[in-house]
């Protein structure tokens, strides 16, 4: 059984949408397709989430009515699909009039977005000769109510699957969503369909899950700072753990998490060109170069806590944990000598995790340590094999890294990822230089 993931923009319209159903129709192992919002549909319903006057709330809804309006019109038979489409988008409207928009409001609105796509995408797929059926993704996907950020439950996931997925069947559902144990609408944070699919290909025990995106697949690092960048042709799950986590622009951080414990091996390629091999992500690759593909994720935080309390002490780690734990900052390096310690943190505003440093954070640090922020720096990371061996590569790095300033480096955490963070300024023409040096063929 194959699980397959379409993105926002191979969905976005009504050509997208064909190509897409044509991939499924191609293979009939695609048995339980997984898609996104349409896209600019879900920034869309973010919009509509602050408080707006009428004319600006009418302006986005109209937008997204087009939107939807302009691929059903394209149908051989409208009259089920503008039905379906029009019951959600008069929810919306609805939706939209309750008062009290707290979190568990806003992740119902959101949800919207992949309900109104499934919705035509279902007729799609049948012009095309799928008879797949329209799964509510939240009558299986089991939640914590964690809203905008929640976590699956795993065994409540996969008793619903196996009640309501039945293998002889192909079935249409939404990523991003769920339902917690009260029935309430949650969503797994920004660009989380990817992680719903893995979530699904897990539960059902697929054998392979694609994610079917704009880009031809895992490419060694972001084309738009260096065009010489290539798509990987196959990587390992350690690798891409590490990619993904330090912002490889395709997969969701969670993505992979579910596959890798599942057994379920990944390809990642692009529906407007669906003969190219596109990546895959496997537990053992063929190939294992040193520097494989190079991240770069921006607004970075470092945040420099120093205490002499420290000093010959115990417990002090454990304190500033505790109280990062406390606000859910997530923290990704850290780095310490004997009287501070120097975190980052991701700052950036679409970050699946993003943190927010508020004053109330700062204060209670400052009650037992002095603090200082850094903003606006770029996180590097090289991703590759036995990079936690000094021999090799550290050398010719650093000396390659000697003109520009680099504030932190972490080395020999992990063999598959030597990162440093650098002044954003300067971080793509290093990005570029390393490209160049150590992975252009
Ligand atoms: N539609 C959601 C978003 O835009 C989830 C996704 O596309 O993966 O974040
Ligand atoms: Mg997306």
């Amino acid at each position: 059984m194959i699980v397959s993931k379409f993105g926002g923009t191979s969905v976005g319209t009504f050509e997208a949408m064909q190509r897409s159903a044509r991939i499924v129709a191609a293979d009939p192992n695609r048995q339980l397709i997984v898609i996104s919002a349409t896209s600019g549909t879900t920034n869309d319903l973010v919009a509509l989430s602050s408080e707006l006057d009428s004319t600006k709330r009418e302006e986005i809804l109209g937008r997204i009515e087009e939107r939807h309006l302009a691929i059903i019109e394209q149908l051989r038979d409208q009259e089920t699909a503008r039905n379906d489409f029009y019951t959600e988008f008069s929810n919306l409207r609805e939706h939209l009039d309750f008062v009290g928009r707290d979190k568990r409001w806003k992740d119902r609105l959101y949800a919207f977005g992949e309900l109104m796509s499934t919705r035509i995408f279902v007729q799609v797929l049948r012009e095309n000769g799928v008879k797949a059926e329209w799964l509510d993704a939240r009558d299986v996907l089991k939640t914590d109510s964690t809203f905008s950020n929640a976590d699956p439950v795993l065994s409540s996931i996969k008793k619903k699957a196996d009640t309501l997925i039945n293998p002889e069947k192909i079935y249409l559902t939404q990523g991003f969503i769920g339902s917690d144990i009260f029935g309430n609408t949650t969503t797994l944070g920004r660009g989380g369909s990817d992680f719903s699919a893995s979530i699904f290909a897990e539960a059902v025990g697929a054998d392979t899950l694609e994610i079917w995106t704009d880009v031809a697949g895992v490419y060694t690092t972001d084309p738009r700072i260096v065009p010489e960048a290539y798509p990987i042709h196959e990587i390992s799950f350690d690798e891409a753990a590490e990619l993904s986590v330090f912002g490889g622009k395709v997969l969701h951080p969670a993505t992979l998490k579910p596959a890798m414990r599942g057994g379920v091996s990944v390809r990642v390629a692009s529906s407007s060109d669906p003969d190219a091999p596109g990546t895959y992500i496997v537990k053992e690759a063929d190939q294992k170069p040193t520097i494989r593909a190079i991240s770069l994720r921006k607004d970075q935080t470092l945040l420099t806590v120093n205490s002499l309390e420290m000093l010959h002490q115990h417990g002090f780690l454990a304190h500033l944990f505790n109280t990062l734990a406390e606000h859910k900052i997530s923290v990704d390096l850290v780095s310490t000598s004997e009287v501070s310690v120097a975190l980052t943190l991701d700052t950036a505003v679409n970050a699946a995790n993003k943190v927010e440093l508020t004053d109330q954070v700062l204060e209670e640090l400052g009650h037992f340590a002095e603090v200082l922020v850094e903003k606006d720096l770029a996180l590097i990371a090289l991703i590759g094999n036995d990079l936690q061996k000094t021999s090799g590569i550290g050398g010719p790095l650093f000396t390659a890294l000697e003109n520009y300033n680099v504030r932190l480096i972490c080395h020999g955490a992990s063999p598959n990822n030597l990162c440093f963070l650098v002044d954003h300024k300067q971080a793509e023409d290093i990005v570029r230089m390393v490209h160049k040096k150590f992975i252009e063929r």
